[in-house]
Formats: C-alpha cells, structure tokens, sequence
C-alpha cells in the first residue's frame, strides 16, 4: 500500500529554525519530506488557527516519581532537603510493583504527551523486586515502561542504569536494594536482550546510564563507556547535582564527578550529564571541550533545593543542552526553559542570559560602522529559538535520535498549538517563538504528532482511553498511600 505524503499547512510553521507564514509540513513515511509548497498529489490537512512547531522532548525523567507527586510537600514543612526528599522517594520506590509502575508511567506519560512533548528518557533503575530479587523475567520492569511510553504513543528511550552501592565502601541499603547488581555487564546485557525484543519498534531505543559518581565505582563507568562507545549507544550520568555527592567523590577519587567521568572515558559526545549544578571551571571547559551534553531540570531542581545550572558558562565552553522534567511534579517543557533562563537572570542579575552572544553580533551588523555600540546585554531575537531548541533537538540528539528541528529527512515529531489560546493569542510570525517559550500554557495544545502519527488530538490522547488510564493509576496510586 502506498500512502501519500500528507501536507500539514497551518497558519504558522517553525521548522529548520525558521517561522514561516502559510508553508505546509510535508511528511512521508514518518519523517518531513519538505517543507514549503505541497507537491502535487498530497493530502491537504489545513490546521486553520493553528501552529506547527517541533515536539518537546524530555531527556530525563524517573516516571514511578509521579508517585510521589503532593507528597513530599507535606513532609517540607520542617527542614526538609534533597536528602529527606530522597527517603519520601525510597519509601515509594520500596513499594511499587509491576502493575503499579505500568499504570503510574502511563498517567506520566499521557501528561507529558499532552503537554506537547512527542519524545521521552526514561533513566530505569528500578530492577528488582521489593526484596530485592530479579523477577522471573529479569526486565519485567524495564518492559512495563516502555509498554507504557508506546501504548500513549510517545518515542522512548530506556536509559537502563546500573547501581552498585549506596556510596563508597557502603552496600546498598533499603530500596537501593531493588536497584543495585553484581556488575556492570548486567546492565549490557538488559540493553541486549531488550534491544532485541523491540527490534520491530521504531520508536523505542536504549542507552546506557551508570547512576552516578556515588552509586557507580570507577570501573563500573568504565566499563559502560566503553560499552556505549561500542554499540553507539547513548550513555547517561547524574552529575553534580549536590555538594555533599562531590565531596563524597573527591574523597574517594581526589578528583569532582567531571573529572573523574573523564577519566573513565565517560565524556564525550554520546555523554549526557544530568544536572551539572556543582561544577567549578575545570568542569565546565571539560564537558564543553567534549561536546558533551548537559541535561537540566530546572524545575525538579528548584522543587529539591539543587542548584542552578550554569547553562551560560557551559555553552560558553562547547557543552550542549537539553532538558527533563525529572521527576514528575511538574510536567511541561516549556516552563523548563524558561527556568533554565529565568534562575540564571536572578543569579546574574541580568537578562537574555542564554542569547546567543554571536547571533546578538549578527544581528546588528550596522553597529560596526555606527557611533552606537551594539548593546551586547541585550536579548537577541535567537534566545528563544535558542532555549526552544534545548527543549527539542538538545533533548533528541541526548537520546540518541538526532532531528527535533522538522528539517527535510527528520522524523515527524510535531505540535500542533492554537493560536488561539488566551496565553498566546496575538502571536504572529516575528513573535511566536518567544511567545510560546515565555508565556504558553499547556492549554494551547491541540495536537500531537509522533513518526507522523497522531497521540493527541484536540488536547485529548488518542492511543489509549483516558478515563480508563487515569482510574487505573489512580487505583495505584492509593495503594501505594495505604
Ligand atoms: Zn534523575
């Protein structure tokens, strides 16, 4: 059967970095054909007061933590930090069986699809049962998240992680017991055979994830690397997300989280750094000088009293960026860049900290020959294209897909909002992209479009029945409170 291009022409179109007024989005077999005029023979689909933009993509993420949503706030009321969060987190990663972990991903990712995103991390390390032994089926876990991502329909990818200990010359203890495995190989060989289990599904890929600097002794990321590096696999680590985590590693290596990943031949460019929060100069040059990735979570950072993430200075050294909504407690990539943005202009007291200094140049090229020196503080045009991006194509190429841009040969990864939506509406063609990165509400989703195939349409999930996935996870999550 061979089925024709279909050209999606709304109103509005941000594709291969540019909006442009009246173009249709051509996507043949999953991916964008081209974009500009409909060929002849294409089936027309007009989205009238509309836009088409690239899908938002979460590059980490632990769904069972959608678990914990509510909860921990009430436990906040005294001195509350990441650490005491971490043990409200524990007390549901202890309980949560396979069926509660498939219902409770699939709320999650139903929110995340309906918040415009087309693409998911899953950074999995919740392996073992309650007691701590493999199920009969040693992935049953890793497949019920996944089953979940696809049935809504998202692109995932399982970032399987390996856990060895709670930290150095400690065994792992409590939950930590479902996480943690002989060695390194286990995690190698989980990626294997789930690889070839879903070796007909497109849209489902793996990577592999040494927890962190603390859970992980050196050879262990070693190992992993070099396994990554092998098999082209993407390969993701927490990084710095504390200052007693650093210490720690420093006062078993000598060295900080960074340094000590380079040294295992863990930073390069399949790395993807999640957090990077406590990182000194040295850190920085070296993830940038790597082209690492780095992926922040402002929003999970800010809930846990984390940090802010130097996101200037390492895209000043080389780094690249791409986001997470991490936890789960608020799901909306949008707000994630806008925080990325936004605590920096706090911390720096200035603003338009992530405009790109050499776009801000090239956009005013007259200032050369003029008495009035370009104002370099100011917010270029490509700030908000720019901060788009991370939410985009950083967090596609982090997981090891590539595209995120709706460039000719890309997959057909898009949003459809309402222009429409009162957090929007006035917004044209010089201005959507800052509107939609500093003000839209999730409200303004319409639509949305995986490998070309719908998952949303008019702000409702189409894949799976929603008051059934909902009453499902809400079954779930009251046994987990029982
Ligand atoms: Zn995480």
């Amino acid at each position: 059967v061979i089925v024709p291009p279909r050209a999606y022409a709304p109103d509005l179109l941000f594709a291969a970095g540019e909006v442009r007024e009246g173009a249709a989005l051509v996507v043949e077999g999953g991916r964008v054909s081209s974009v500009g005029a409909a060929p002849p023979g294409a089936e027309q689909v007009r989205l009238s007061g509309a836009a088409v933009l690239p899908g938002l993509v979460s590059a980490h993420g632990h769904a069972f933590q959608r678990a914990l949503r509510g909860r921990p706030e009430r436990r906040a009321a005294g001195g509350s930090d990441f650490w005491s969060w971490r043990e409200a987190m524990y007390a549901v990663a202890s309980r949560v069986g396979p069926d509660e972990l498939e219902s409770i991903a699939r709320l999650a990712f139903l929110e995340l699809a309906r918040s415009g995103a087309t693409a998911a991390g899953e950074f999995h390390y919740l392996h073992h049962d309650p007691a701590g032994r493999p199920y009969a089926d040693r992935d049953e876990l890793a497949r019920r998240v996944i089953g979940a991502a696809r049935e809504v329909g998202l692109r995932v990818t399982l970032l399987r992680a390996a856990y060895a200990r709670a930290g150095h010359r400690r065994p792992a203890e409590g939950a930590q017991r479902r996480f943690v495995e002989a060695s390194p190989d286990e995690a190698a060989s989980a990626v294997e055979r789930l690889a070839a289990s879903h070796r007909g599904d497109p849209l489902v890929r793996f990577g592999l994830a040494p927890h962190s600097a603390r859970a992980c002794p050196a050879e262990w990321i070693a190992a992993l690397a070099r396994e990554a590096e092998r098999r082209a696999l993407p390969l993701h680590v927490h990084v710095s997300e504390q200052p007693a985590e650093v210490e720690a590693v420093r006062a078993e290596h000598g060295v900080s989280p960074v340094a000590l990943l380079a040294r295992c031949g863990a930073l390069g460019p399949r790395t993807t750094a999640v957090h990077a929060i406590h990182v000194d100069a040295e850190d920085v040059e070296a993830l940038g000088a790597a082209r690492a990735c780095v992926c922040a979570c402002p929003l999970t950072e800010r809930d846990l009293g984390d940090g802010v993430v130097p996101a200037d200075r390492l895209l000043a050294a080389g780094a690249r960026m791409a986001l997470g909504v991490d936890s789960f407690g608020e799901v909306d990539l949008l707000a994630e860049a806008r925080a990325l943005e936004g605590h920096l202009r706090l911390v720096r007291l200035e603003r338009g900290v992530l405009a790109s200094r050499a776009a801000a140049a090239t956009a005013a090229p007259a200032a050369t020959s003029s008495a009035i020196p370009a104002p370099t503080h100011a917010p270029s045009p490509a700030l908000f294209e720019r901060l788009y991006g991370f939410a985009s194509a950083g967090g596609m190429a982090s997981l090891g897909w590539g595209g995120g841009a709706l460039a000719p040969g890309e997959p057909a990864d898009f949003v459809v909002i309402s222009l429409d939506d009162p957090s929007i509406a006035g917004a044209g063609a010089d201005d959507l992209v800052p509107a939609v990165v500093s003000s839209m509400a999730r409200t303004a989703v319409r639509d949305v479009y995986v490998g070309g195939e719908p998952v949303v349409r008019d702000g409702r999930a189409v894949r799976v029945e929603e008051s059934r996935a909902v009453a499902r996870a809400v079954a779930a999550l009251h046994r987990l409170r029982a």
